[in-house]
This record gives C-alpha cells, structure tokens and sequence, in this order.
C-alpha cells in the first residue's frame, strides 16, 4: 500500500508491506515543517524535517525486539495515529533551540 499523508505541516511517504505475521512494515520518509518551541526561550518555530523511516505496526502486547524497525503497537494500522505520535516527539525534542538561541550559544563558546 502506497502511503502520503500530511498532519499538520508533517508528510509521511512510504510503502507498506503486510507480512505473513500480520505486521504492517512501513519504510519511507518523513519530511515537512513542524512547530517547535525553543527549549531555552520558549519561542515557537518551524523545523525542518527531512528523515527516513522504518516502522513495524504490530499487535500488543508486543515483548519482541527489533533493531532494525521502530515498533509500533497499534491493534489497527492507522497513520494518522503515528504521525501525530511522530509529530509529538519531534515537538519533545530536546535539542529544539531556536536560531537566536543557537547565535546566543555560539558567540559564548568563540
Ligand atoms: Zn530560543
């Protein structure tokens, strides 16, 4: 199954396969802007998403481990529901410090 799908400034491209498990593997890309806040002064801004993913939707409970996918423990597939989970992560980042922020950072350490 052919997937693109846009939340909220967030695309997800990819194909998934269902496996003989019953497993969907999902491989593609994710990319597009997400609202962010800075982690030092709380100003929101966009952040550029550009990574390749590797998804595995499977059943809970799930006690299994993978190194190769990120798992995801859904009893239905349903995309709306991982890109919004990615969505929240990439807004949990720690590392989100706004361009102000980062110029602040560098001109301390030069
Ligand atoms: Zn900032």
């Amino acid at each position: 199954m052919e997937i693109n799908k846009t939340i909220d400034g967030l695309t997800l491209k990819a194909q998934s396969i269902k496996n003989k498990n019953g497993e969907y593997v999902i491989t593609g890309k994710l990319s597009g802007e997400v609202e962010v806040e800075c982690v030092k002064c709380l100003t929101p801004f966009k952040k550029h998403i550009e990574e390749d993913v590797k998804f595995k939707v499977v059943k809970p409970p799930y006690d299994g481990f993978d190194e190769e996918y990120d798992i995801i423990e859904q009893e239905k597939l349903d995309i709306d529901d991982i890109i919004k989970s990615e969505i929240e992560s990439i807004k949990a980042d720690f590392s989100n410090v706004c361009e102000n922020c980062k110029d602040k950072e560098f001109n301390k350490e030069f």
